[in-house]
Formats: structure tokens, sequence, C-alpha cells
């Protein structure tokens, strides 16, 4: 096989790319699959000159490639005078970091689609590249092959970004699609999605809500200017949703998603991954299966939503090469490493604000003793912490595992969390509780 090229100007960019996994083997397939798109777009080819994996005997690879090209050695693929773009794609923390930083000290521009390392490593990242004045571009790095980098950058660099709401954990939305639609518990449909392939074997970082707390500390470093400590960003996993729970939301008039919600508080950022039930009237209530959506509130544009594939082989290889063409541009024009796309100088670390004092309506599932009084007994001590009340349901149903005789639903108006914990704290303790009480926070 030739060399992997796209394009037929005369000018060719030299391409490394590090990784051949699922995202890597796409980028290869789009380079050839649409060489005569990119020709006309750029005026250039974009030529593959190395390509670093971890084992080049592998037998089975995703696409075809000429062996030649496979190396081992990612210094020495840095370090080539023919290689322009160095294209990150091994994933993880830290071998991406030292690839990364080598890259750019070795003057190259670089395009990566690693969440992890931009949301621990963003701040050192950029720096060296403004300091090197190359380019590092990451539009793969968050809701896969849905250009929300790209709109937050340019589309509303005019704007002032005010709160942000999100779908960006693909696995997590199909499971919580899947145990709505069939009411099959979490461990079943989980097993389901592996079988079928779009969970990890190890789905932890999916489902505890880490993958889409490393991807909201990117939005809000673009939304918010705001650099965040990711790994203390307030993160609550799928794993520990009931089905009666979404049957309990539709009741309401929500329905149970994945999401990340960012907020600017000025001095402090507001950012959290948890299971939430947005009203059944919201577009993102409609963002079903593994899709990915953002839903940003702005100044002057007001709402807007960005919808589409989040992962997989050739959605996320679109959003790589995209880059990879947008590089190759700033390259030709002379501008490569000239224009950041946001001025990292000017980012600030940020705190979070802490979830005791943030807003949120909440529905509230209680199971109890069937007994007269229980009702008023939740809904006093609620009242003594300043929740309001806005709907209640009791059901005889029992709370199965648990010897309770009656299980309470509540929504509350808006209230502020550490008060809401304070009451969920006394009413835990009371003789009729007969498990802990359960809290979904709503959008609204
Ligand atoms: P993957 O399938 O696991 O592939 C990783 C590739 O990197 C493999 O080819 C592996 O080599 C190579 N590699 C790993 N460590 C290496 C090292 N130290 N030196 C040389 N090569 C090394 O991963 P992926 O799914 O393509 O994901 C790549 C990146 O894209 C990650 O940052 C991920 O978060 C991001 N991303 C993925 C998706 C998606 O849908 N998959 C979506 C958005 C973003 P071998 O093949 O020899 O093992």
């Amino acid at each position: 096989m030739a060399p992997v090229a796209a394009g037929g100007g005369d000018r060719e960019i030299g391409v490394a790319l590090l990784g051949l996994g699922n995202v890597g083997a796409g980028v290869v397939k789009l380079l050839e699959d649409n060489a005569a798109a990119i020709r006309a777009r750029l005026g250039a080819r974009l030529v593959v000159r190395a390509i670093a994996v971890r084992a080049p005997d592998k037998k089975k690879r995703l696409v075809e490639v000429d062996r030649a090209l496979l190396t081992t050695d990612i210094e020495a693929t840095l370090s080539r005078p023919d290689v322009d773009i160095v294209c990150e794609l091994i994933g993880g923390d830290a071998e991406a970091k030292v690839a990364v930083e080598s890259a750019i000290a070795h003057g190259k521009h670089v395009v990566t689609a690693n969440k992890l390392l931009l949301a621990r490593h963003g701040t050192a990242v950029f720096a060296a590249a403004e300091d090197k004045g190359v380019d590092v571009y990451y539009e793969a790095a968050v809701c896969g092959g849905v250009p929300v980098i790209r709109v937050l950058r340019e589309g509303l660099a005019s704007d002032r970004v005010e709160n942000i709401h999100g779908i960006v954990n693909g696995t997590s939305n199909f499971i919580l699609t899947e145990m709505r639609d069939k009411g099959t518990p979490f461990a079943e449909v989980l097993a389901e999605a592996q079988r079928l392939g779009y969970a990890e074997s190890d789905p932890t970082l999916d489902v505890s809500g880490g993958d889409a707390a490393h991807k909201l500390a990117v939005l809000c470093m673009l939304c918010f200017g705001a650099m965040l400590d990711s790994d203390a960003i307030h993160k609550e996993g799928i794993d520990t949703l009931d089905p009666r729970d979404f049957a309990y939301a539709e009741k309401f008039g929500y329905v149970v998603k994945p999401l990340v919600i960012g907020r600017d508080h000025g001095r402090a950022v507001e950012a959290r991954v948890h299971p939430t039930m947005v009203p059944a009237r919201w577009l993102l209530a409609d963002v079903d299966g593994a899709k990915n959506a953002l839903y940003v509130t702005s100044y002057a544009l007001g709402g807007s939503m960005y919808y589409g594939a989040g992962a997989g082989m050739m959605p996320t290889a679109m959003a790589v090469v995209s880059d990879l063409i947008e590089v190759a541009r700033n390259l030709m024009a002379k501008a490569a490493g000239a224009r950041p796309t946001r001025r990292h100088r000017a980012l600030a670390p940020k705190p979070l604000l802490p979830m005791t004092e943030i807003r949120s309506r909440y529905y509230l599932r209680f199971s109890v003793a069937d007994r007269p009084g229980v009702l008023g007994q939740i809904t006093t001590i609620l009242g003594n912490h300043e929740v309001s009340i806005a709907q209640v349901i009791q059901d005889s149903e029992r709370d199965p595992g648990h010897d309770s005789g009656a299980t309470v639903f509540v929504v509350t108006h808006e209230a502020r969390e550490g008060d809401v914990q304070a009451a969920l704290a006394k009413i835990a303790a009371l003789p009729i509780a007969a498990a802990p009480p359960r809290l979904i926070r709503i959008a609204e």
C-alpha cells in the first residue's frame, strides 16, 4: 500500500498518527475515502508519514495500512522533519501528556481527541503551545463528531455563555434510554450495552460520570475561561437508579437523563455531573440512545442546541480530520500558532461552587412504614428546612428489598442543596424510615 494521503494539490502536509485504534483507523479511512473532497477544500495533500502503535504485529486492525508506516518509537516520529502535525489518539493520561508535550517542544502542531489529557493537563499543554507558537486543536474531545468546540470557539465568539446543559456520554444515555423504555434494571442493560459494543469492557469511567466530568471541564474552560479541578467536579453515576424512578419521573412530567451542567457564578463555577430529571418538553428529553447533545444558553443568542453522534469510529474521525484540515489551512496561510483558539494565558483557575450552595428543584423518594402521620413527619421536616413542596404522591407499593409499607414521592420547588441534604439526614434517622431517601435533581 502507498502512504496514506488525502488531496491532490502540490503541497504536502505531513501528519504523524499516534494510535491506530478505533479513532486512528477511522482517520486513515476518512483521509482515503474523502481524499478528493479534502483536496478540493484544502488545495494540498494530507500525507500520513508514520503511525505509532503499541503492538505493530497485531494481526487484526480495523483498517489496512502500509506496514512500513508502523512504529513503536513515538519520540523518533515526533522529531521527523517531514511531519508538520501530530495527531494524538493513544488516549489515557501520562503517556499522552509526554507525547503531546514532546511534539510541542519539537515545534509540531497537535490535534488530539483526548479529554482526559485536556481536563487534567490543559493548562500546561496550552501554555507550552502558546510559548512555542503552535496550534492545539481538540474538536473530538467533547461530543465526538458534534462540532461543539468550534461552535463555542467561533460561532459564539461574540457572545457570553451563561449556562450549559449537556448529554456528553453516549454509553450512559443508551443505558438510561433502555431502562426507561424496557423497565430493565441497570445491570442487565449494561451487560447488553457491552454485548453490543457500546460500553467498554471496563465501563467505570462512563457509568460513574468520570468521563463526562472530564468533558465538562473542557467545556467550562471554553465557555467561562475557567480552569477547573476536573477530579473535584461533583459526579454521581447512573448505577444507583431504580426503574421506579423512571415511571415516577414520567408521572411528574420529566425524563431522566445523564446530564452535565455548567453555570458561571462570577467568582466560582457550578459544574456537576449526575442523573437529572429534565422536563419532557425540553429538546434534551428527546436525545435518546447513544446520541450526544449540548444545550447552550447565551446572552445574545439565547438557547441553541447541538446534537449528533458523540462517539464511534467515523463520527470521531470526522472531527479529528476537520481539525487536521484547519491546522493545515493555518500552515498554508502562515498563521499556524498565531491565532490561538483562545488566549490560554487569559484562562484562570476558578473554584467550584460547593454543592451545598447550588439551587435546584428535587425529586425525593422515601421508603417508609405505612402508618398514619408518616407523610406529615416528612413534610414538616422539609418545611423546617425551607424546602417547599410542589407535588406529593404516596404509593402503598412496598419497596422491594426493604421492609417498607409505602413509598412517598416528593417534587420540591427550588431549594438550596445544603438545606435539602440536612432535611434528608433528619428523615433518614426517623424510626419510620425503611431505607435511605433517594434524591434526583430536576433541571428547570
Ligand atoms: P483505542 O481503540 O484503545 O486505540 C488506542 C491506540 O493507541 C491503539 O492503536 C494502541 O496501539 C495505541 N497506543 C496506546 N498506547 C500507546 C503507546 N504508549 N505508544 C504507542 N501507541 C499506543 O482508543 P480509541 O477508542 O481510538 O481512542 C483514542 C482517543 O480518542 C482517546 O483519547 C479517546 O478518549 C478519544 N475518543 C474516542 C472516541 C471513540 O468513539 N472511540 C470518541 C471520542 C474521543 P495498539 O493498536 O498496538 O494496541
